[in-house]
């Protein structure tokens, strides 16, 4: 079945359908036989198995048709199975598979880098260097600047995720489950606070002096190379800085001699209606890190920034056996040129729009919606305690576990997020269709109607 929405052309119809119990007999075997090879730590949200998927829509293995709001945490943000990345990454798997650019370089990685200079904010001559994952980008941004500064320490801030490997977990402000038991963890770390309106009502200005003061009083910026800012926090619950925060972070750093670095790994590559979500805020990184949404589905991170700082790392310095990979770095060109032929960042704007309008219609329904925030495709509610939005926010975690699972019980998965656990977030593909977010948004209206 073919479903053709503007210049998008689905090969699932793009419609949700519950056809068996969720989840459903052949799930519920794949399963068990899950449960007896594979680790308890590799969890899954829903134990429903997909086979299939394209555009907007998972397909399960047994039928069921689900609307994804997650896009795998922001990764298919062109759509599931894209008809440009899956022909481009297809061509290039018979062309070559892997060579290892460290050994016999490929055109792929340069044209990635030649993009991601071009699209990252800042008129400078800029270097990227290609990576497998975020949380090794983050580690290697962090390499850099500490090889740039000759300095060690590494500032980061409040309700901030980088990763899993050891260095990330250190950065990472919520211990369990990331962190728990895992130690010891990387030294010379240091978190300060961030600007949380919602919750601490200062000004850009006001939080920016707080989160200055405090690294100045408990390490001293003369010993930190680098800050480390998701300029919209992803795991952290979707936390949109006060206006002016972010700037006067970087006018700081830019004073001492501080590599400012923006995790852009959540809310990068057309999330929110710009290529980076530093452009909101008028934010120009020494250095960006990208991953998710970058190839299309394909394993890719990246790591750009001011060229001068780039080369600091001494030749063989950086690198990875997969790193850049040719397959993966073919689908990210045709993610780029799906985000201009498409329109992406218009789409983006045009999801923040439905998204918005509906949940805060839904706001006026149900007063446990404390706040709605976010920009572009990268839309979250935080949940609290009844009578309390106004007040003292208490978190509610309970609701938020509660309406993820009717959701999905009725064909939508929603993503939860918030160092509390009281956030539903939304970052469904660009190419999602208003109608299927209409249709998702009405399965959450029922299901903060059955809490009531
Ligand atoms: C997901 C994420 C990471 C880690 O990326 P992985 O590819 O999972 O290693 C780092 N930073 C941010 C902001 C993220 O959202």
């Amino acid at each position: 079945m073919t479903d053709i929405i503007g210049s998008s052309v689905f090969t699932v119809s793009q419609e949700r359908k519950i056809v068996t119990a969720i989840p459903g007999p052949k799930s519920d075997a794949l399963h068990a036989r899950r449960l007896a090879v594979v680790p308890t730590g590799v969890s899954s949200v829903l134990p429903v198995y997909i086979a299939r998927a394209n555009g907007a829509i998972l397909v399960d293995v047994d039928g069921n048709q689900f609307i994804d709001m997650g896009a795998g945490i922001g990764v298919t943000t062109v759509g599931h199975t894209e008809a440009a990345v899956v022909e481009a990454a297809s061509a290039q798997l018979h062309d070559v598979t892997h060579t290892l650019f460290t050994i016999t370089p490929y055109e792929g990685y340069v044209r990635v880098a030649e993009l991601l200079a071009e699209h990252t904010p800042g008129d400078f001559a800029k270097k990227t260097m290609l990576a497998n994952s975020g949380a090794e980008a983050v580690e290697n941004a962090v390499k850099i600047a500490r090889k740039h500064t000759r300095r060690v320490g590494v500032a980061v801030l409040e309700h901030a995720y980088h990763g899993r490997t050891n260095l990330t977990m250190a950065m990472n402000f919520k211990a369990a489950p990331y962190s728990t038991g895992f130690g010891p963890f990387a030294g010379d770390v240091y978190r300060a606070p961030n600007s949380y309106p919602y919750h601490d009502g200062l000004s850009g200005a006001e939080a920016a002096t707080r989160t200055i003061d405090y690294l100045e009083k408990t390490v001293g910026s003369y010993d930190l190379a680098c800050l480390v800012v998701e300029p919209i926090q992803g795991e952290g619950g979707f936390v949109v800085p006060a206006e002016g925060f972010l700037p006067t972070l970087q006018a700081w750093c830019t004073e001492k001699g501080i590599v400012f670095i923006a995790d852009e790994i959540q809310s990068g590559m057309a999330r929110t209606g710009a290529y980076f979500a530093s452009e909101h805020f008028g934010l120009v990184p020494d250095m960006i890190t990208s991953a998710k949404g970058i190839a299309g589905g394909l394993p890719l991170a990246a790591v750009t920034g001011r060229a001068e700082i780039m080369d600091s790392a001494l030749p063989g310095g950086l690198g990875g056996t997969f790193g850049g990979n040719p397959v993966a770095t073919a689908a990210a060109i045709a993610v780029f040129d799906e985000i201009e032929r498409l329109g992406l960042l218009a789409e983006a704007t045009r999801v923040e729009q439905t998204l918005s309008a509906g949940l805060l219609e839904l706001q006026k329904k149900y007063d446990i919606i404390g706040e709605v925030r976010g920009v572009g495709a990268m839309i979250a509610i935080e949940l609290v305690q009844p009578g309390t939005g106004q007040t003292t926010k208490e978190p509610n975690p309970a609701a938020v576990t509660a309406l993820a699972a009717y959701a999905a019980q009725h064909g939508v998965i929603l993503l939860t997020a918030g160092t509390y656990g009281n956030v539903l977030r939304f970052l469904p593909s660009l190419t999602i269709s208003d109608a299927l977010l209409e249709d998702a948004l009405g399965v959450l209206d029922d299901g903060f109607a059955t809490l009531a």
